[in-house]
């Protein structure tokens, strides 16, 4: 259903034309009262002084329950004219359309009860306080995302009453309309209803805002940055201590729509959110073990910019590349830090490291996008384990590399050290999904029925700068490219049964964090050591500890000879044997003695600061000035920030423009 999409030019074109009408018409419908006089007080009538009922003819007020109203309403306007020139009127007539339909039409009801209130016997009757509450409580998120202050007329202190003082609810005859409907169709409603329709950018911000309000003990959102058109790059998290890393629970990402045209892993995200917090108040068994052992991050959009071009065309209608890129024309899946070709270069030399290697110098001199340095510093900031990219175009899970490693060969089997995991982690997908896995060769994805529907990314298609070898070559998350289908932009009628398809796997994938072993590396005193490191015997790839030592490492079953290791410290090898049917992940916590460096050759060891070239320029990303504490709140970037996009909406009406809708005004 394409209508439902953001148009956003064609909807800024109808909202200039809406406040043109509106002061175009008022200005014919009050002759009597010009401009000039109505500043000086001139137009009271002598009707409006007397204070009695009045019938209420305010167009965009014109479906409240009650018909009078009385002049002055409840923020000192005195007539009708002076009310819809007021940026509180226009406001609202805009506000469905800011909003892109969220709150609808309860917010401009509510605000129409304050505007023209309701009138009984010459006499005010205030709305109710309560009504206002629930009403802020449900939008906020809503005017969060479009980065909108609440409006200030809408105070539920100030311009509402509680039921002592007679109040009315402004919304009685809406209510009437939602009783009979919920009653007639779904009795036996679940908590949460999960609508399988598409989500603009404001849609997805509120369910999102509203999923984490529902699940507050589990659930919490937070911002990563903003693209590059300012929109928030917002994360839900779910774990049984929001907020917080936890020792030794493995940490999950999955990513949406990266390339913004690929828009069905975004609609899995939000549908996934929702599932997990109402199946864990359900007391589902399962999703409450999966939260109470794991924490789950999900970004459900990577790219809100290109998916709004994507958007416009709407489904069934998007070509195969509108809206894949960046607001700047950037590929967000070529964007990050070549590592594989460096990778490459160094595999010949014994002592080289090649996990967690340093960003070349020369990239910073490249253009990085605003989404891709978000999720650098997100993916720096927290000790993922598994990762996944949700993708659009094919049907199949593809895994790094994805840069050849022979330049020259576009199409090249290029397996990372840990090819066994990968391959176990690709497979789990697949095997839980039921069109992945079919054998049919004639679907959608059927050339790689031959390779079990998984492949290596190079072995597929070569390409360099993508965030899965990234995250595998500069951090210890192992992220996988989920395909998830041929139809970029599905139409609305196929979403449910893409999240039927997908949604075991989705929940099979997450579980995997638990396969391998886990522990903490101390010291002889029992403090924590942070990046240390461990090593496994024929695997060429080292995991390091987080910051209060604890550590995962994903390995197949079998015997394995593991080692750890930290500058300053004696190394420490254990054998451990994984059985083939693993739930829970094998605990091997090491205990490391100091020892004197001059003594000791540390090969393979390198400073540990070898992000130091990373850091200092996040504070030049004038994106990142919001979501990081430490840079200094209301410095000289808040005092500088631009205008939201909305505000040009108001400039027609000069002094008196909505400034209270201003954030930190
Ligand atoms: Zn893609």
């Amino acid at each position: 259903m394409f209508s439902l999409q953001t148009k956003k030019a064609s909807m800024k074109k109808t909202l200039i034309g809406t406040l043109l009408a509106i002061i175009l018409g008022l200005v014919q419908s009050s002759p009597s009262c010009l401009p000039g006089d109505r500043a000086l007080g001139r137009c009271i009538s002598a009707t409006e002084e007397k204070a009695s009922c009045i019938d209420n003819a305010l167009g965009y007020c014109d479906d409240l329950a009650y018909s009078k109203t009385i002049f002055p309403n409840l923020l000192d306007h005195r007539t009708r004219g002076e009310i819809e020139f007021s940026s509180e009127y226009i406001l609202l007539s805009v506000i469905d359309n800011l909003l892109q339909g969220e709150c609808n039409p309860d917010l401009r009801i509510v605000g129409c009860s304050v505007l023209a209130p309701r009138c009984e016997k010459n006499k005010v009757v205030k709305p109710c306080r309560k009504v206002c509450e629930s009403l802020k409580k449900s939008c906020q998120p809503a005017f969060d995302a479009i980065d909108m202050a609440w409006p200030y007329f809408l105070d539920c202190d100030r311009f509402f009453v509680g039921e002592e003082e007679g109040c009315h609810d402004p919304l009685e005859k809406l209510r009437v309309n939602i009783d009979v409907v919920s009653e007639e169709v779904a009795p036996q409603m679940p908590n949460t209803f999960i609508h399988f329709n598409h989500h603009s950018y404001t849609q997805m911000i509120s369910v999102l805002k509203k999923t984490a309000a529902r699940c507050s003990h589990i659930s919490k959102t937070y911002s990563i940055g903003r693209s590059f058109e300012g929109k928030e790059l917002l994360v839900i998290e779910f774990s049984t201590n929001p907020g917080q890393h936890e020792l030794l629970k493995p940490e999950f990402r999955y990513i949406g729509n990266m390339h913004g045209n690929e828009v069905l892993g975004r609609e899995l995200l939000i549908y996934l959110a929702q599932y997990l917090c109402s199946e864990y108040l359900l007391g589902n068994a399962r999703i409450q073990a999966i939260i109470n052992t794991t924490r789950i991050h999900l970004l459900p959009s990577m790219n809100p910019d290109g998916y709004d071009l994507a958007a416009e065309e709407g489904a069934g209608y998007n070509g195969w590349t509108s809206g894949r890129l960046n607001a700047q024309n950037i590929d967000l899946n070529r964007n990050f830090p070549d590592l594989t070709s460096e990778f490459h270069k160094i595999i010949k030399m014994r002592s080289a490291r090649l996990d967690h290697m340093p960003i070349p110098e020369s990239y910073w001199d490249s253009k990085i996008a605003p989404e891709t340095k978000a999720v650098m510093k997100w993916m720096r900031a927290i000790p993922f384990v598994i990762s996944g990219s949700l993708h659009g175009g094919d049907l199949v899970v593809s895994y790094p590399y994805d840069f050849s490693k022979h330049p020259l060969e576009e199409k090249m089997f290029s397996p990372t050290p840990d090819e066994k995991v990968f391959q176990l982690l690709a497979k789990t997908y697949v095997a839980s999904h039921p069109l992945m896995s079919s054998k049919a060769t004639e679907r959608c994805g059927g050339n790689f029925v031959s390779k079990g529907g998984i492949i290596n990314g190079a072995e597929w298609y070569s390409f360099s700068g993508g965030m899965s070898d990234f995250s595998y070559l500069h951090t210890n998350c192992f992220e996988l490219t989920l395909e998830l289908g041929c139809d970029k932009f599905p139409t609305e009628d196929e979403l449910y049964s893409a999240w039927q398809d997908n949604k075991e796997s989705l929940l099979s994938l997450i579980e995997m964090v638990h396969r391998g072993i886990k522990g903490i590396v101390k010291d002889e005193y029992g403090n924590p050591i942070k990046k240390a490191r461990i090593s496994v015997k024929g695997i060429r790839h080292d995991i390091t500890t987080a910051e209060n030592g604890d550590y995962w490492r994903l390995l197949i079953p079998g015997v394995h000879i593991v080692s750890a290791e930290a500058f300053g410290y004696s190394k420490v090898t254990k054998k451990i044997t994984l059985p083939a049917k693993m739930t829970k992940p094998g605990r091997v916590d090491f205990v490391l003695k100091r020892v004197d460096i001059n003594n000791r050759k540390f090969d393979r060891l390198v400073p540990e600061d070898i992000y130091d070239r990373f850091d200092p320029l996040d504070r030049f990303d004038p994106h990142s000035h919001n979501n990081n504490g430490e840079q200094g709140e209301g410095g000289e970037l808040t005092a500088e920030r631009e205008k939201p996009w909305w505000w040009s909406y108001f400039s027609m009406l000069g002094q008196n423009r909505p400034v209270w809708l201003l954030k930190n005004n």
